[in-house]
């Protein structure tokens, strides 16, 4: 049948590591290392598996600085077939609709697709609202939190959404655009011999004025974002205390402790 399928996946930093700017309210990049959003991995995955099924063809796409290759690299390592890296000062300081507008220009760019595979958020900026942005930028249908693809065919794809407290069975034209979560798939992991395929493999880098025939490149980045970030707090953490109590010491400690609390 062969699907002409397109992925998303982010660049985010190692979240456990990364530092926040306070003053300018963004994140410090260069404080961690990067990887593949790990809801990113699902979708690429599922993608892959449609292809192996039934044939077809694999476009990873990724909007972030040059050092976002490196998630791309890995995406084509795991069975994505070709690469596309939006990188350009023109698209600093994108919001979520700025972001969404430059991928579904590259999407419109790349011309005639069946499917759009998004993560369900990512580990960064978790807003979830990319994956949907880009379906109503392209006007195609959506489901959001696809937990399943229970079938699919050249005209429409039949899909599980896990919305918690109740399951729906969306039937959607193609084009579409889907969302997954992680329950949908167990992602592979890439074998030595693709990671060194794809470490040779060519990355499309596109700059904004390649989308200037099919956007209006002014909408891109800073420019092109409503939102701002007005303030960002840390929240301080919360350490937790915990104390290994020897048996025979426990009830001297326990009352202890409660005499210190002012419970007896
Ligand atoms: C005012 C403002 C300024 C900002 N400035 C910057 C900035 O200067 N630099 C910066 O790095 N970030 C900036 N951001 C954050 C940026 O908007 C988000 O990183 C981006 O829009 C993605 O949103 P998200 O992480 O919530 O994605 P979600 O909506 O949670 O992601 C859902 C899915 O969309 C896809 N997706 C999301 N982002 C991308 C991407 N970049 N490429 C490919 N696929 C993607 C993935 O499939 C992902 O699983 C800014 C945000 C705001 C509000």
């Amino acid at each position: 049948m062969n699907f002409n399928i397109i992925v998303p996946i982010k660049y985010v930093p190692d979240i456990e590591k990364v530092r926040f700017d306070t003053e300018t309210g963004r994140i410090d990049r260069s404080s961690a290392e990067g990887e593949i959003n790990p809801f990113d991995l699902n979708a690429l995955e599922a993608a892959v598996r449609i292809k192996e099924k039934y044939g077809g063809f694999v476009t990873v796409i990724s909007m972030g600085p040059p050092p976002a290759e490196k998630a791309l690299r890995d995406a084509l390592a795991r069975g994505a077939d070709k690469a596309i890296l939006l990188s350009d000062i023109k698209f600093a300081g994108a919001d979520t609709l700025a972001t969404s507008y430059a991928i579904s220009c590259a999407i419109r760019k790349l011309g005639s697709y069946d499917l759009v595979i998004c993560g369900e958020k990512t580990v960064d900026g978790d807003t979830g609202q990319v994956g949907a942005e880009i379906a109503e930028f392209l006007g195609v249908p959506h489901s959001y939190y696809v937990s399943e693809i229970r079938d699919i065919s050249k005209k429409n794809i039949k899909v599980v959404s896990d919305f918690g407290d109740a399951y729906y069975l969306v039937e959607l034209e193609l084009p579409a655009l889907i969302s997954v979560t992680k329950d949908i798939n167990s992602p592979r992991l890439p074998t030595f011999k693709d990671k060194m395929k794809a470490r040779r493999a060519e990355i499309t880098v596109w700059k904004a004025d390649v989308l200037a025939d099919v956007c209006d490149i002014d909408k891109f980045g800073f420019k092109g974002s409503p939102t701002t970030v007005s303030k960002v707090i840390i929240p301080k953490e919360h350490v937790k205390e915990c104390c290994f109590i020897k048996e025979e010491e426990a009830v001297d400690k326990i009352v202890e402790v409660l005499k210190e609390i002012g419970v007896v």
